[in-house]
């Protein structure tokens, strides 16, 4: 089973700290790479984690505070020095375009073709592999969070059996697998000769929730998943802050991820008024045990 990799490119909210960058998150599987917010400074985050900045096809901005798009800029001025090619599709909520738009116009011309979705509740991109949908969160603006789910799988591919019944190596396979029949010296071969459907399970799944208020679509989207990525801008003593500012505490972080029934909880988007991360953990898992904080380059894979 191949691994989806997760790469914390960086944790701070709002400013960035001596040794923190702004937030936001890359998700990498089945040859793609899928940005979650592109703040300042995300270009060099990329570079110093060993991620291409250059192969990212797809990048998802939760909301237009400056900490969470402004890094689109310099790293797609950079992406025209060095020619990309492959086209890049952003994803924001509504104004998201017009805005982006005029800066580049005015500073960077762009030299590949950039394509701009708009942001709405529900799907956003589907294929033979993976999922991704929106969905509203409770913020001073407009904000979504995001579900990564991996599609579901009936079964397996059987190399063995293909090998054994003698049908050659190559396109014939996805072919098979593909549902279509195959036909070798005058035999028929379907998919279920070729397939182990005791191999059947239910698709991975990784949410990412940035700044927010606790919200029940937070724990209705999150419902089981593998990995949830939720912000913990402040420690529940500054809880009026986290009001005010429509922040989460790490305990509230927690009780949604409880709430959801996850995994895993992963934190970030920390205030520069804690500089230790540990003690978000600390406060979070006394709620949801399995509860972690995150530094910038820290990897996971599931
Ligand atoms: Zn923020
Ligand atoms: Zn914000």
């Amino acid at each position: 089973m191949e691994k989806i990799k997760i790469c914390f490119l960086g944790t701070s909210g709002s400013v960035p700290q001596k040794n923190k960058n702004f937030a936001s998150t890359i998700i990498s599987f089945s040859g793609n790479n899928l940005l979650f917010d592109c703040p300042e400074g995300t270009q060099r985050q990329l570079m110093i984690s060993n991620n291409s900045l250059m192969r990212i096809n797809n990048v998802f901005i939760s909301h237009l505070h400056g900490d969470h798009f402004l890094g689109l800029f310099g790293w797609i001025a950079t992406m025209t020095l060095n020619q990309r090619k492959e086209k890049l599709t952003i994803f924001s909520p509504k104004g998201g375009r017009q805005k982006i738009i005029r800066i580049l116009k005015e500073t960077i011309k762009p030299c590949f073709e950039i394509e701009f979705k708009e942001i709405k509740r529900g799907l956003l991109l589907k294929n033979n592999f993976f999922e991704i949908r929106a969905f509203p969160l409770k913020h001073e603006i407009a904000c979504y969070g995001f579900v990564f789910k991996e599609n579901d799988k009936d079964g397996e591919f059987d190399r063995k059996k293909a090998e054994k019944l003698g049908i050659p190596a190559g396109p014939l396979y996805s072919k098979l697998v593909s549902g279509k029949i195959v036909t070798i010296n005058g035999k028929k071969f379907c998919k279920k000769d070729v397939f182990d459907y005791s191999k059947k399970r239910v698709g991975r799944k990784i949410v990412v929730i940035s700044d927010t208020r606790p919200l029940k679509e937070s724990i209705t989207n999150g419902k089981n998943a593998d990995i949830m990525i939720h912000e913990s801008t402040h420690l529940e003593e500054q809880k009026e802050r986290a009001i005010e500012s429509f922040h989460s505490t790490a305990k509230e972080a927690a009780e949604i991820a409880k709430k959801a029934c996850v995994k895993k909880l992963f934190l970030f988007h920390y205030s520069a008024r804690n500089n230790d991360e540990k003690e978000f953990e600390k406060e979070a898992r006394i709620v949801f045990k399995e509860s972690f904080c995150v530094k910038d380059f820290d990897e996971i894979e599931i």
